[in-house]
């Protein structure tokens, strides 16, 4: 096994990492940055130029298409690529390896043609041809208007948004949002930019229709069910941090996200965590956020502090998108018993509601033991049943076989 090391790890090139990198970079600190996607960019700019500044500095180690799969021993990642698996040691650790989406069951949603909305949007980045194609994009969160438009853009016909929050909810956050002037002027340059699209709110999908592939969509708008034609059906119910790592590595997690002080320090010495870790809040967070904890990490503790001050603001920002997007209690009950959860040990609803608890829906069922270990159902199942779903066992990603032999600590525990 390659055995690499570092001064500082940061895993995540996405917006968090890549601003904690340029400034560890920028005061000569040797910085290893790696990613499982195969460019720095993160979710929100997916490759494009993110990072270019900082490519073939003399300090940097930049490993893409590479994942950190588990933490085998104290100041140590265990990482696999193509090209094989390496250990890499490092003295400071930043996570910044953001969030996914929250994707909840409903009946017909494992129909080929049903995704997730940053799903489909990441599909058409990577070159998926929706010109002509008519969308329903669903869920909850202003990413459902990110998604709209870059499919609109690609040529597909958005033929309807469907945002389970109530118009209520959605006009009070949106009545607040003067206090961050930027995402103001982004959400009136969406609806101007949208302003074609159908934008229903207390909406949600009852059902995805068809046979071999997705035909129609069955909506619940109020009190009325309607159902639509269309070729492509995109629905996610907001993010959620990716807190498999920071858990392996024993860091202190709380409702959710990382715990962190005001200065992104975890409760584990040596690792810190910025960006959608610690909250789902956006790129200024996460941007935000990797820049105190670049100060932190090469010692300017002062201007670290006074950034921290800015933070407030983003906290208060993701605060308001959880209080205005959250999930309508009809959300939590659209799947019927042959409704497949879990997906790799192809486990329906039914089974589950048998069970009363994370750990005995494991014991009798395998739900969240197949090859993503909870990572989507583990969320559906917090939402369905109230379970919580803390642990963490290594690998944190399904790993090769040769990734864990030449690793005996993470072998004992597969
Ligand atoms: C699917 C999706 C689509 C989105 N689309 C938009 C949009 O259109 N507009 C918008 O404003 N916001 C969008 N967002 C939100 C936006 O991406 C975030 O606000 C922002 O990117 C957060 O930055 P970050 O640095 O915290 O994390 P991210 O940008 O998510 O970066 C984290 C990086 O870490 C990598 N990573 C995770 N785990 C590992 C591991 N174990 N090993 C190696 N690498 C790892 C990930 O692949 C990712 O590249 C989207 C989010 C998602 C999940």
């Amino acid at each position: 096994m390659r055995e690499l090391a570092t001064e500082l790890a940061i895993v995540g090139a996405g917006p968090a990492g890549l601003a904690a990198a340029e400034i560890a970079l920028r005061h000569g600190m040797p910085v290893c940055l790696i990613d499982d996607n195969p460019a720095p960019g993160g979710q929100i700019w997916r490759g494009g130029q993110a990072g270019a500044a900082m490519a073939g500095h003399p300090k940097l180690r930049l490993l893409t298409a590479t994942r950190v799969v588990a933490a085998p021993a104290p100041n140590c990642l265990l990482l696999e690529s193509a090209d094989g698996a390496s250990q890499l040691s490092y003295h400071r650790l930043l996570l910044a390896n953001g969030a996914r989406e929250r994707l909840l069951p409903f009946p017909g949603w494992t129909l080929p043609g049903v995704t997730g909305a940053g799903g489909l949007q990441a599909l058409v980045k990577s070159g998926l041809d929706v010109r002509g194609k008519k969308v329903i994009i669903a869920g909850s969160g202003p990413l459902l208007l990110a998604t709209a438009l870059s499919l609109k853009a690609a040529g597909a016909q958005v033929i309807q948004l469907a945002e389970q929050a109530s118009l209520a909810s959605v006009s009070r956050f949106a009545l607040h949002l003067w206090h961050w002037p930027g995402k103001l002027t982004q959400a009136l340059m969406l609806g101007w930019q949208l302003q074609q699209v159908p934008y229903a709110m207390n909406t949600h999908v009852r059902a995805a229709l068809g046979n071999d592939r997705l035909q129609a969509v069955r909506l619940r708008r109020g009190d009325e069910e309607i159902e639509l034609a269309c070729d492509w059906l995109a629905v996610g119910y907001g993010l959620l941090p990716n807190l498999e790592l920071a858990r392996a590595l024993g860091c202190k997690t709380h409702h959710g996200v990382v715990e962190v002080d005001h200065v992104m320090r975890t409760s584990r010495r040596d690792v810190f965590a910025a960006g959608e870790l610690t909250g789902i809040g956006g790129v200024d967070k996460a941007q935000l956020e990797g820049r105190i904890a670049g100060l932190l990490i090469i010692g300017e503790y002062d201007r670290a502090v006074a950034l921290a001050k800015r933070r407030r603001r983003w906290l208060r920002f993701a605060a308001a998108l959880e209080q205005h997007f959250s999930l309508q209690p009809a959300i939590a009950q659209l799947a019927s018993a042959d409704t497949v959860v879990c997906r790799c040990e192809d486990v329906r609803f039914g089974r589950l509601a048998k069970c009363g608890s994370w750990r005995e829906a494991k014991l009798h069922t395998r739900c969240g033991m197949g090859p993503c270990q909870g990572r989507l159902c583990g969320a559906a199942c917090e939402t369905l049943f109230g379970w919580q779903n803390a642990g963490s066992r290594p690998p944190v990603f399904p790993a090769r076989l040769d990734t864990l032999a030449g690793n005996p600590s993470t072998a004992e525990v597969t």
